[in-house]
């Protein structure tokens, strides 16, 4: 067993009240890893609060009928900080000035690009998602049930987009079949997660895909504030189109643009073939995977789009 994972056994069977936080906008593997960690805490009898800043979009709000996931601050006096799938520890986003950093901080994640801002880091990688760290963890801490194993489950599913991403490994695999014969009941978790979609977000989606541009080996979308009033869709109903970008035969990258209501594009960059967008992300400040990655930034989206497309051309193309 790593010594990290062992300080972090430790420190849990010492303390009694914990908070756990993730990124903006939290994703699957987000809310999966957050929910299964603080149901593995409670089987110890121990006290934990979830916060993030955002709510679960309409998709993995489902998963969380118990209300575990807060968004309401309060006053935070817990004994120990689990921050999970944050690169960065401006990703948390609003907490950031209230917790007290004289606590222990303790760091889960998988992007190779984290900065190790806690007490403990738990950095793997080469992991598909932070669900896959927390598997580890609970599976030394507790007895697993199909509760906690489907919330992992999510997780996984979810950053390995039902494993087709290229960070989809054996481990990952065999964590996942692990946590199938634990009962996750597979066929209800898809369900919930890719086919219980509202249908202004289908309608969204057909206008996105008709107005994609096409250039040299990579291609890009937008959404605009009309677009999503015209279908009467939400800004959590375009999660996951930044795909479609990438699914053209020989594109090998993709961006979406997304206008916000607070004058801010959020941009999502993906790639494939070997093509690294990474480093792309945090030329303007963000961060994420070599093949999955985004940033946000203010202005005109039409006069950004212009931007970012010399910008891909030299990446996929290598002038
Ligand atoms: P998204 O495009 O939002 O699905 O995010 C893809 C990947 O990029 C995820 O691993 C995120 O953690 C990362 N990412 C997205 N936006 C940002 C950002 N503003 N700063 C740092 N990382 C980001
Ligand atoms: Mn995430
Ligand atoms: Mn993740």
């Amino acid at each position: 067993m790593g010594k990290k994972i062992k300080e972090v056994l430790s420190l849990i069977k010492n303390n009694k009240k914990f908070l756990i936080v993730s990124h903006k906008n939290p994703d699957g593997d987000s809310i999966g890893s957050e929910i299964a960690l603080a149901l593995g805490l409670r089987k110890l009898g121990k006290k934990v609060y979830i916060y993030n800043q955002d709510p679960p979009s309409n998709r993995y709000s489902r998963f969380d009928k118990a209300g575990l996931i807060h968004t309401d601050k309060k006053e935070f006096n817990e004994d120990i900080i689990f921050i999970v799938d944050c690169a960065e520890i401006d990703r948390i986003g609003n907490i950031k000035d209230e917790i007290n950093f004289k606590k222990t901080i303790i760091n889960i994640d998988h992007h190779i690009s984290n900065e190790k801002f806690g007490d403990i880091n738990i950095v793997k990688g080469d992991y598909s998602s932070t669900a896959e760290i927390i598997y580890e963890l609970l599976d030394k801490l507790i007895d697993l049930d199909k509760d906690i194993a489907t919330y992992l489950y999510i997780g996984i599913l979810t950053d390995t987009g039902s494993f087709r991403y290229p960070n989809t490994t054996s481990h990952s695999l065999k964590v996942a079949a692990e946590l199938v014969d634990y009962g996750v009941i597979t066929s209800q978790v898809s369900e919930f997660v890719w086919f219980s979609d509202p249908p202004a977000r289908i309608k969204l989606l057909g206008d996105v895909l008709q107005r994609i541009t096409l250039h040299k080996n990579f291609s890009i979308m937008i959404v605009t504030k009309d677009m999503l009033k015209k279908w009467g869709a939400k800004e959590e109903d375009t999660e996951e189109f930044v795909n479609y970008g990438l699914s053209i035969k020989g594109i090998k990258a993709t961006a979406i643009i997304k206008e916000k209501d607070d004058g801010m594009l959020k941009v999502s960059l993906r790639s494939k073939n070997g093509v690294s967008i990474q480093e792309l992300a945090a030329e303007y400040g963000g961060g994420g995977h070599k093949t999955a990655a985004g940033f946000t930034i203010r202005g005109d989206l039409e006069t950004f789009k212009n931007e970012l497309e010399g910008k891909l051309e030299k990446i996929v193309n290598k002038f």
